[in-house]
């Protein structure tokens, strides 16, 4: 299997296992993890921290790809909100092996379930012969193809088919036909605001971004800032006032259709729990000893703050690449 051992353009890590087993294998999709040296064949869109995506990095890097961990899964996404000890940390799983970050709220964000363009799919199986995940489709807070500027297809809308787990669909159907029911497959129809496309768009920004080391005590400089609240924690009386009121507005700032399309078991009358994700320390303690929090809280904070100040995408984007 070593001389068909590539990634294609944008191909999503952990689902190119699926594609070459589409492709070459035979028998069952955990058989052929297990010969690249991946345990898990039931796995999220959009894992982490994953020792199968660091040694799938290192299998495609020893056959000349490069930066494959940033590139092809989530490690730029993963890792800006990082304090410099915890980058050093992950260097170290990635390298040497050593203990996995745990990231709060990575069970409670979507998507479950693995999403593709219906343009993509067309021209990748004509340009590569064959169709296959793109890792920026996976990506929480964004639901349309960036290049076609269409909505991404989640599953069946006649019958709810919906592919979970990649044995249920190795790569997305060329015709696009629903495998269970052979209906054709509808894109993405839901709520969708102005501000989840700016959502979309630094989710986007972040992945795409080479690591960016600093960029965390950066953020909490501007979160505070805008907080009103001193750059070191003072806490004091009026420094706690201040601090509860400015959490108050960013728990109410977001419309309950819009929290429940990103975190699970959210209907619109229990957004409370999503905002209990947006009171987190990680938020704006640089001193926290809390774990890491998953970067899609820190992406609707700083789209809060933003809210009205002047800082356009193409700052915003150029601050990513510093
Ligand atoms: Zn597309
Ligand atoms: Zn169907």
């Amino acid at each position: 299997m070593n001389n068909i051992l590539h990634l294609l353009p944008e191909e999503h890590l952990g689902a190119s296992v699926a594609r070459l087993h589409h492709l070459a294998a035979v028998g069952a999709l955990e058989h052929t993890m297990r010969r690249l040296g991946a345990s898990k064949h039931r796995f999220r869109p959009h894992r982490l921290f994953d020792e199968d995506d660091f040694s799938l990095s290192l299998l495609y890097e020893s056959n000349g790809a490069s930066d494959v961990w940033h590139q092809h899964a989530m490690g730029s996404y993963a890792t800006v909100f990082l304090k410099k000890d915890e980058h050093i940390q992950v260097d170290e799983a990635r390298l040497r092996g050593g203990p996995l970050l745990n990231v709060f709220g990575k069970h409670a964000v979507l998507p479950c379930c693995w999403r593709w363009c219906v343009s993509c799919a067309e021209e990748d199986e004509v340009e590569f012969g064959t169709t296959y995940y793109h890792r920026d489709h996976q990506l929480p807070g964004v639901f349309h193809c960036d290049k076609h500027h269409m909505a991404l297809t989640d599953g069946c809308q006649e019958c709810g088919f919906t592919v979970e787990l990649l044995m249920h669909q190795n790569v997305p159907p060329v015709d696009n036909l629903c495998p269970h029911c052979g209906k054709w497959m509808g894109a993405f129809d839901r709520y969708f605001s102005e501000e989840m496309a700016k959502v979309e768009s630094r989710s986007l920004a972040l992945a795409r971004h080479p690591q960016a080391i600093g960029y965390y005590e950066d953020y909490i400089r501007r979160i505070r800032g805008r907080a009103g609240l001193n750059p070191t924690p003072i806490n004091n009386v009026s420094e706690r006032k201040r601090l509860t009121s400015w959490l108050d507005d960013l728990g109410s700032y977001f419309p309950p259709d819009m929290l429940a399309a990103y975190f699970q078991n959210i209907n619109v009358s229990q957004s409370n729990r999503a905002s209990n994700f947006l009171r987190n320390p990680r938020l704006f303690d640089p001193n926290t000893p809390r774990p890491p929090l998953h970067p899609l809280v820190h992406i609707l904070t700083e789209i809060f703050v933003q809210q009205d100040s002047c800082i356009s995408e193409r700052e915003f984007t150029e601050r990513c690449h510093e």
